[in-house]
């Protein structure tokens, strides 16, 4: 603690009655110039103690903040889970713990079982939350009216038909179901090679329903806290009833849906507790009204048998890598509206580019069509698809093989 500065000595004025008057002016004058000095001094002091003032007052107002801030308590996040007549069922975030706990009429009033809320050390509910629209937002993707149509994919004519009786008829014809007495299948699982045209097909199918295409991928929902994963698929679910009739496409399902590994860490219980929230919100579909689900996997070989089981992805669609007429007429999409010249043989392509996928032959048409441009052409020449095709035969090498594990 710095002390007050003691204040400097006050001037004294002595004169002697026997001074003559050019002495008493002398005095006078040397009295003035130490009041002078004095004055300074003490005006330096108080410039001093000014700004320390100013310190001292900052200083102050942080204190009260920071008091303020550690006298009031965080609260944790919870879901309110069941209402019941003595109490609300939460569940923290986080851990998981469930406890009934106690609300005011008042917050009871506006809370539903499903609901973020705000609880504090004993975990009483302190406020109710807006729903976390912005996580949603960012893991899903949502497209009330896809343009993708049936027309637009090429040599998948079986698998077209097949997703047509799963999805569209029940979607169209929910009535026809309930008459006949029978259960549309609950989940359709498309699988094959990527690029092949699995998520077009899950567009296409919105579209033609008038559906709304939300899309999730599996990686999204392998999440880093306990819970989070089934209350994303939670989410999903809801999105997909405010927005009925939907289609939900999960890609790269098995993310969440592999064979159980021998390891038993905590992520892949974790893992499989959001598997069991996709299941179970599955289950609950005959209550739910006009959503279809469609799942995509590359690795088949890796799912657990247990997600194909009756009601669940119980309708088993391949999508391959398209055969030769596949091939061409995916290539007749792809270059519907591109100039080309007369001797761009698309049979002859598509002899050409065995292995291919949809994806692969999608991207050989634009890079045609940028050899052209480079050309300053606007008629794309079969040595415009020559080069595009070696160009894109090295994207694929320089991609490598993929790493076999044991
Ligand atoms: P992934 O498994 O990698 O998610 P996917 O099978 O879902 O792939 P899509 O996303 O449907 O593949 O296809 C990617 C792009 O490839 C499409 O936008 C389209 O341009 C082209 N494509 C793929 N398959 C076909 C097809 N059968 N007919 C026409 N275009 C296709």
């Amino acid at each position: 603690m710095s002390r007050s500065p003691s204040l400097p000595e006050r001037p004294r004025l002595d004169l002697d009655p026997d001074m003559s008057p050019n002495e008493r002016l002398e005095a006078l004058r040397e009295h003035l110039e130490d009041v002078l000095e004095v004055n300074n001094q003490l005006e330096t002091q108080l410039n001093r103690a000014n700004s320390r003032r100013e310190d001292l007052t900052g200083k102050v107002d942080r204190l009260e903040r920071e008091n303020d801030t550690l006298k009031s308590s965080s609260l944790y996040i919870a879901t309110a889970e069941e209402m019941l007549d003595d109490g609300v069922v939460v569940k923290q975030h986080g851990n998981n713990q469930e406890v009934l706990t106690e609300v005011s009429p008042g917050i009871r009033q506006e809370l539903e079982a499903g609901d973020r809320v705000a609880i504090n050390d004993s975990f009483a509910v302190q406020s109710v939350l807006e729903p976390e629209t912005d996580a949603r937002a960012q893991a899903m993707q949502v497209d009330g009216s896809p343009e993708v149509t049936y027309d637009d994919i090429g040599g998948l004519e079986t698998q077209i038909q097949e997703v047509r009786e799963a999805v569209e008829q029940p979607l169209i014809n929910a009535d026809q179901f309930r008459e006949v007495g029978i259960e549309p299948p609950s989940g359709v699982l498309l699988h094959g090679p990527p690029g092949t045209g699995k998520t077009m097909l899950a567009k296409a199918v919105a579209n033609e329903t008038d559906a709304t295409f939300i899309k999730m991928a599996g990686s999204e929902l392998v999440q880093k806290f306990i819970g989070e994963g089934a209350r994303l698929v939670r989410d999903l679910f809801e999105l997909a009833s405010e927005n009925e009739p939907a289609v939900i496409f999960i890609d790269e399902i098995d993310a969440i849906a592999s064979k159980r590994t021998e390891s038993k860490t905590s992520g892949d219980a974790e893992v499989q507790r959001t598997m069991m929230q996709l299941l179970s919100e599955m289950d609950g579909f005959d209550d739910r009204g006009e959503i279809r689900i469609i799942a995509a996997t590359n690795r088949f070989d890796m799912l657990d048998r247990a997600i194909l089981r009756p009601g669940r992805f119980d309708r088993l669609i391949e999508v391959p890598e398209p055969n030769v007429e596949g091939r061409v007429k995916i290539l007749e999409i792809h270059t519907k509206g591109m100039n080309l010249a007369d001797n761009v043989d698309l049979s002859a392509l598509a002899d050409d580019t065995d292995g291919f996928s949809g994806a692969e032959l999608a991207s050989l048409a634009t890079e045609a069509g940028m050899f052209a441009i480079r050309e300053e052409r606007t008629e794309i020449h079969i040595e415009d698809f020559e080069s595009a095709l070696e160009k894109v035969k090295e994207e694929d090498d320089s991609a490598g093989t993929p790493i076999a594990f044991a």
